[in-house]
């Protein structure tokens, strides 16, 4: 029997129906903020992926896939959104326009041990906001994230937040960083021994050193700012303090990727559920990225939630998920065109409807009823196509009417 491929899902059922809870959500929160839809492609070309997150990322190393097309180009399948949309915001010459607010909604890819929250192909919702350089929009970035995962229903978020400063402070903390780790160089896991000379700062981040006294004890970034970040930072904090949205300050915290500036955030559960996966939303300002891209110098921020990971938080809280309920279910007795004729015309008015299509017997049809539970379930037989008269049941209190054709739309419209 064929199996999926590791790492994969078949989101279906409950899931499915969280799945699409949160695309809609998602959705229609971004409007309050007048964020714009973008859709990208599932692949780009290797070399974004390797210029725009940095190649001694452990994405890029290890975590990609990548492929030869039939004429030899090297492509990747996205590992993550924000390369791309500053891609595509380049080759647009979107940079013309001044401020650009996009969402996004989609699968990312990348080679990881699958384990729960862990996947190999995993969806992600985010955003990527370019031309605004102002704390308080920094701030706006946290708290909208924040606000969005509270209105799923998701509680025991916390907000983990940090600045790396401007290019010269977080030269300056790299140094620092690079000097202070030299001295436990032997000690160091073989990935970080070489990330020492290209990026220390990972070193802060990894998943083995980074638990270890020495690294915890490291000098913080945060020490490091000159007076312009340190102004920066100090302004993001006091906006979140008035947005009211509850922080706490990590040192610790540095991100995976080369291109953060300033202010890096995570949002962490702290349920069990997630193990180590429990990072939900991580985001970050990317004021280099746009000119490393060869754009103009454009200041950018954004963050990327993995929803397969809400979804495990939201079935564990049992966070509340309206269903669709259906309205009507008619049973036709004896496969008549005219029950599927009614069917269409109370759907095009706007209700859900089920119908029959297997001509079953009375037995199995009082059976999908129970499957299906709608408000109304309206027989067709014989009878009824001869009279125009239709038999609707009400499925709460079980009574039984006989409702003219005509009048049936204006019958449920009044009821439902
Ligand atoms: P982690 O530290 O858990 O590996 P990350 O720093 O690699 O996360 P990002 O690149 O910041 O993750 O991606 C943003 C979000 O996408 C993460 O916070 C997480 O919710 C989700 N995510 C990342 N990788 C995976 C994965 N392999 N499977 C499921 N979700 C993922
Ligand atoms: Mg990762």
């Amino acid at each position: 029997m064929l199996q999926k491929p590791k790492g994969t899902l078949d989101i279906k059922g409950k899931d499915a129906k969280s799945y699409k809870y949160i695309e809609n959500a998602f959705n229609n929160f971004m409007s309050l903020y007048n964020y714009e839809y973008i859709k990208l492609p599932t692949f780009e070309v290797t070399e974004l992926f390797y210029r725009g997150m940095g190649e001694s990322t452990d994405v890029v190393n290890k975590e990609t896939y990548d492929f030869i097309d039939k004429s030899g180009r090297k492509m990747t399948l996205r590992p993550e959104f924000t390369a791309g949309v500053v891609r595509s915001f380049i080759e647009n010459k979107e940079y013309t326009d001044g401020i650009k607010k996009y969402f996004y909604f989609g699968s990312s890819f990348r080679y990881e041990r699958p384990q729960k929250g862990r996947l190999r192909e995993f969806t992600q919702g985010g955003v990527e906001a370019f031309g605004i350089k102002n704390p308080a929009f920094d701030a706006e970035i946290i708290s909208m994230a924040y606000r969005f995962l509270s209105s799923l229903g998701l509680v025991n978020l916390k907000v983990r937040i940090n600045s790396l400063g401007d290019r010269e402070s977080r030269q300056t903390y790299s140094e620092m960083i690079r000097e202070y780790l030299s001295k436990d160089y032997d000690n160091l896991c073989d990935i970080c021994k070489e990330r020492l000379n290209r990026n220390p700062l990972r070193i802060l981040d990894c998943k083995y050193d980074g638990e270890r006294e020495y690294i915890k004890n490291a000098p913080k970034s945060v020490d490091y700012l000159n007076e312009e970040s340190k102004e920066y930072y100090n302004k993001v904090k006091e906006m979140l303090e008035v947005l009211d949205i509850p922080y706490i300050e990590d040192s610790s915290l540095v991100r995976g990727l080369d291109y953060y500036s300033h202010t890096v955030f995570e949002i962490v559960s702290d349920l069990e559920e997630l193990g180590k996966a429990n990072t939900v939303c991580a985001g970050g300002r990317y004021d280099n990225l746009v000119e490393l891209l060869d754009g103009p110098t454009t200041p950018g921020i954004g963050f990327a939630f993995g929803v397969e990971r809400l979804m495990i938080l939201m079935e564990e809280l049992e966070a509340f998920i309206p269903e669709i309920n259906l309205d009507v279910f008619i049973m036709n007795l004896d496969n008549n065109l005219y029950s599927y004729q009614v069917a269409d015309d109370l759907r095009n008015s706007g209700f859900t409807v089920e119908i029959d299509y297997t001509n079953k017997n009375m037995k199995a049809l009082w059976k999908l009823v129970d499957k299906y539970n709608p408000r109304y379930v309206i027989i067709i037989g014989e009878d009824e196509v001869k009279s125009g008269y239709l038999t609707v049941k009400d499925n709460i209190t079980k009574e039984e009417t006989k409702v003219k054709e005509s009048e049936i739309i204006d019958f449920l419209d009044m009821n439902i």
